[in-house]
């Protein structure tokens, strides 16, 4: 194992040794290839670079309290980028291919998975993009897909379950009505860097989106889903535009399984005066406790119009949801669900 500082990695890139590399051409795939050259050759006019033909997936690696390594759900990330490249007709690789590029990663980067006693992990994140030069307005007939790893911490280090607060902007949108929200691509994201980025300035740690249409319903925030504890009900939002996190569906399944009511429908952002518990959940930290939302007219506005506040700290069942999960992606809770994979490295 590399001599890393563990406990102080955020959630940013750390350099590793391989990257795991295949293109689809002629209407194949080219074996999947381990290179330490992390710079890969594209044609300037390659489809990725102008229209925007890209989608990803993140998915973690951990160490368990008995040594051996796991992925968590990395057949649903498989599917789901399966999803995300039909939207951009663009070639994927199969469940298959996916999951043994994605295993043959950890093993190449394997000194980087972080101890079992660290709050770190070894994320990977899967890249498609349209890879052919082209001028014309059309979707890639060539494609190429990266596996890359790097460990990664909480954002806030090794502390887990640091609250945070959000704000409502109405003057953004994430997602159009029967827009692509649904799909893990760039292009979701190349939109909501600048939103971010105002968000961030005023000290906010999330923005929460709003449904394009109406703007009065909670979508998600701009890279993780919103979940919300009301009594002993799990609520969280039932959108098309909204993207079908991993790692909500697993917190509904063990909600469920802990005797709680699980409802995925319409949420207008007033219930929220109404509620006990508020998360932003994702596989980068699991959960993040919300304590105060702000919402505003215009995100650039000074003041918000109204202020939803929650547990200042992690509230008691969501803090019992996030312990599950840990506990099945790190081996001290019994794997009830069949959610985890061995890695032999
Ligand atoms: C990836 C992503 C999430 C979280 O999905 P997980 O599968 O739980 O990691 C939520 N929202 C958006 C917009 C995302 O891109």
């Amino acid at each position: 194992m590399k001599n890393l500082e563990w406990g102080k990695m955020s959630f940013s890139y750390t350099k590793t040794d391989y990257i795991i590399y295949s293109t689809f051409k002629d209407g194949k795939w080219t074996p999947a290839v381990k290179t330490a050259d992390f710079n890969i050759a594209l044609s300037s006019y390659a489809g990725v670079l102008h229209y925007g033909s890209s989608c990803f997936e993140g998915l973690k690696a951990f160490r368990g309290v008995d040594g051996k390594v796991r992925l968590f759900r990395p057949e649903e990330n498989a599917k789901r980028m399966i999803r995300s490249a039909e939207f951009l007709d663009l070639p994927a690789p199969s469940i298959e291919q996916f999951v043994e590029m994605c295993v043959m990663a950890v093993k190449a980067n394997a000194e980087y998975i972080p101890p079992y006693e660290s709050t770190a992990s070894l994320y990977l994140r899967p890249l498609l993009i349209g890879s052919n030069p082209q001028l014309g307005i059309r979707s890639s007939v060539e494609s190429t897909f990266i596996v890359m790893a790097s460990p990664v911490g909480t954002y806030s280090g090794d502390k887990i379950l640091v609250p945070g607060t959000a704000v409502v902007g109405r003057n953004h949108d994430r997602a159009a009505p029967n827009g692509s929200g649904s799909y893990k691509i760039g292009a979701n994201y190349a939109q909501s860097l600048h939103p971010y980025n105002i968000a961030h300035k005023q000290g906010y740690r999330e923005l929460l989106f709003l449904d394009a249409s109406t703007h009065s319903l909670i979508e998600e925030f701009g890279s993780s889903n919103f979940f919300a504890i009301k009594g002993n009900t799990y609520i969280t939002p039932n959108s098309h535009s909204v993207l079908p996190s991993i790692t909500n569906a697993s917190l509904r399944t063990v909600a469920q399984d802990l005797g709680m009511k699980v409802e995925m429908r319409e949420i207008p952002l007033v219930e929220l005066d109404s509620v006990d518990e508020v998360n932003s959940c994702g596989t980068a930290v699991v959960i993040t406790p919300i304590c105060r939302i702000d919402d505003k007219i215009r995100l650039e506005d000074e003041l918000p119009s109204h202020v939803y506040k929650f547990t200042e700290e992690c509230g008691v069942k969501s803090r019992a949801l996030y312990d599950q999960i840990i506990g099945i992606q790190k081996g001290t809770l019994d794997d009830r669900f069949g959610w985890t994979m061995f890695v032999d490295c």
